[in-house]
């Protein structure tokens, strides 16, 4: 379950991913959060994507790929975070 200052994510929530994360050629590098749809995304976080590379998922189907300390520990609504390459999420916007 991600954390969101305030409330959590259900590991059913909806989120938007990307063919590279699923296909296991990436890691989640890029999460951010939608303040007006409430939409969460996790995505690889490169700058190759075409429409077809974007699927809905439950959140829990994305994160379960990965060891529970991958994820930031919170993420801010309305904002966005990026994957540093020594593990470490930066707040991008
Ligand atoms: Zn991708």
């Amino acid at each position: 379950m991600l954390q969101v200052d305030g409330y959590e994510y259900e590991r059913n929530t909806t989120c938007v991913t990307c063919g590279h994360v699923m296909d296991g050629n990436r890691g989640v590098g890029l999460i951010s959060h939608d303040m007006e749809e409430g939409d969460i995304s996790l995505l690889c976080g490169w700058a190759d994507h075409t429409m077809k590379d974007y699927l809905l998922v439950c959140l829990s189907t994305v994160m379960d790929r990965f060891p529970a300390d991958y994820f930031p520990k919170s993420l801010m609504p309305g904002r966005t975070v990026r994957r540093e390459s020594d593990g470490s999420w930066i707040l991008e916007q």
